[in-house]
């Protein structure tokens, strides 16, 4: 059976402990505090839940956590870490949201999809590029389309 690999919130629980000690999910010892969280079906001091990228206690940041791949994440790592950040709007396919990307106003790119659409010159940090028609153009490009009119002929 497929299993859909959806994001994984999960909610978080602050409760008071009611009965028997539970036994911490996450340092197996008793939970002896006034609050505990309860998350996934299980217990946890509110120390040892825990992000495992970037270690905040999640019972602070929110009252949801992330999972997947058996980690537990806060959202801002999840999302960096499995998270998408768009369409590519070179080659309109998706982007990971780990990956590096390159931004041009709205758009989003591949590192490897941003050059030039018509002479496929790659881009360095600090070089011009220019957008126009949706369409990444490099400054030769650009000027030569501005000199013959072709961009303003252009019908969108
Ligand atoms: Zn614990
Ligand atoms: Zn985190
Ligand atoms: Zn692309
Ligand atoms: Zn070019």
């Amino acid at each position: 059976m497929m299993v859909a690999d959806s994001m994984a919130c999960v909610p978080m629980l602050s409760v008071q402990p009611k009965g028997k000690q539970k036994g911490c999910a996450g340092c197996n010892r008793k939970i002896k505090d006034r609050y505990l969280l309860k998350a996934l079906d299980k217990y946890w001091h509110e120390d040892c839940l825990k992000c495992a990228c970037c270690d905040c206690r999640l019972g602070e940041v929110g009252s949801t956590l992330y999972t997947k791949a058996n980690l537990i994440l806060c959202r801002r790592d999840y999302l960096r870490l499995f998270g998408t950040t768009g369409n590519c709007a070179a080659c309109s396919k998706l982007i990971p949201a780990f990956e590096m990307v390159m931004r041009a106003r709205d758009n989003v790119y591949h590192l490897d999809c941003f050059a030039c659409q018509l002479c496929n010159q790659r881009f360095c940090v600090g070089d011009k590029f220019f957008l126009k028609n949706n369409m990444i153009l490099c400054q030769m490009d650009y000027e030569e389309g501005q000199l013959n009119g072709t961009f303003e002929s252009q019908v969108q």
